[in-house]
């Protein structure tokens, strides 16, 4: 079998497809297929490159998937997730995805969802040059033709079924506003997409109506860890045991962040969001601000955002607007 591929578990058969994707956290998707007999059921498909799609589609024929037949389960609709759809998945395939998930995706692609971003970005200080780039690349969200496929909207609690297995959609919004991942109630396998990974803390989406993207987050671990399962198919790097403590690690990871920029409210009140992002320390490889890539700023700027947003929600600190419209923050007595 090619040494890309790999059977992680049986009854359900799994297997573990590594599609090639390099950038700066990573460098594959896992993917995975169930199969059963006939029947077959691929989670995610990797990013659209030309290696990525000859890798999946030799893993696929290798593992004889009959691609007409098979149902595409897609946790979220990241490039690195959904890019390959119209190269792997036939005319009329059967394509799975959360309904949260094409919601805001579809969203996204308005011109009042720009103008909202950014007045968002705007209310943080962020300085007019930086706003168009971060509002493009925000909502440069990998889709697909939609009209090609027969779509299924995925909601909590509804049912995938492969062969003779019945599978769980579960809800875990965080990572973005609609991500899904997969239980098998029996064997309590989780396929969980980006939602907890252990070579990178995953990002947290900026949810454009002001929801409290960091506490959805929490809500959705605390709902994974309810489930009781028994081991963690994520999307990115080598399967490890720990999952339940990584969770832990993950929670108290953001937890550290959040006090870090709190502490610096404390000592430095009334400044913009802006300011107190660029103070936080942030696992880059760059001493200056300006010196860290526009895309991987955008990408700081947003989980900053998160962190105040998740810390004035919960009344850890205020923000107030003294009338041009930017947010200045300060604690709260
Ligand atoms: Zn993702």
């Amino acid at each position: 079998m090619d040494g890309r591929i790999e059977q992680v578990h049986q009854s359900p058969d799994v297997y573990k497809i590594e599609v090639p994707f390099e950038n700066i956290s990573t460098s594959a998707t896992n993917c995975y297929v169930v199969k059963d007999g006939d029947d077959a059921l691929v989670v995610d498909t990797g990013a659209p490159t030309d290696e990525g799609a000859a890798v999946l589609s030799a893993a696929l024929d290798e593992l004889a998937v009959d691609r007409d037949r098979a149902k595409w389960f897609l946790t979220h609709l990241h490039m690195d997730h959904a890019g390959l759809v119209d190269q792997v998945v036939p005319d009329g395939g059967f394509l799975l995805i959360g309904a949260n998930e094409v919601a805001a995706v579809r969203a996204s692609r308005t011109g009042m969802f720009l103008e909202t971003l950014r007045r968002l970005y705007r209310r943080q200080g962020v300085p007019l040059a930086s706003l168009s780039v971060a509002a493009r690349l925000g909502i440069e969200v990998q889709m697909f033709d939609p009209a090609r496929l027969r779509t299924l909207l995925l909601h909590d609690g509804d049912t995938v079924t492969v062969g003779r297995w019945e599978f769980k959609v579960v809800e875990t919004p965080g990572h973005t506003p609609g991500h899904l991942s997969l239980v098998h109630p029996e064997s309590r396998i989780l396929f969980g997409g980006d939602h907890a990974l252990f070579v990178i803390s995953p990002s947290i989406a900026l949810f454009a109506d002001g929801q409290d993207g960091l506490q959805t987050y929490f809500d959705s671990m605390q709902k994974v860890q309810n489930l009781g399962i028994s081991q963690l198919y994520h999307s990115h790097g080598p399967i490890r045991d720990g999952f339940e403590e990584r969770f832990t690690w993950l929670v108290e990871h953001h937890e550290a962040r959040l006090a870090e920029a709190e502490g610096i409210i404390a000592r430095i009140p009334h400044l913009t969001g802006y300011k107190i992002i660029r103070t936080l320390k942030w696992n880059v490889p760059f001493d200056e601000w300006d010196d860290i890539p526009i895309m991987q700023r955008w990408c700081i700027l947003t989980q900053g955002i998160v962190y105040l947003n998740h810390l004035v929600a919960t009344d850890r600190i205020a923000a107030k607007d003294y009338g041009d419209g930017v947010l200045l923050y300060e604690s709260v007595q």
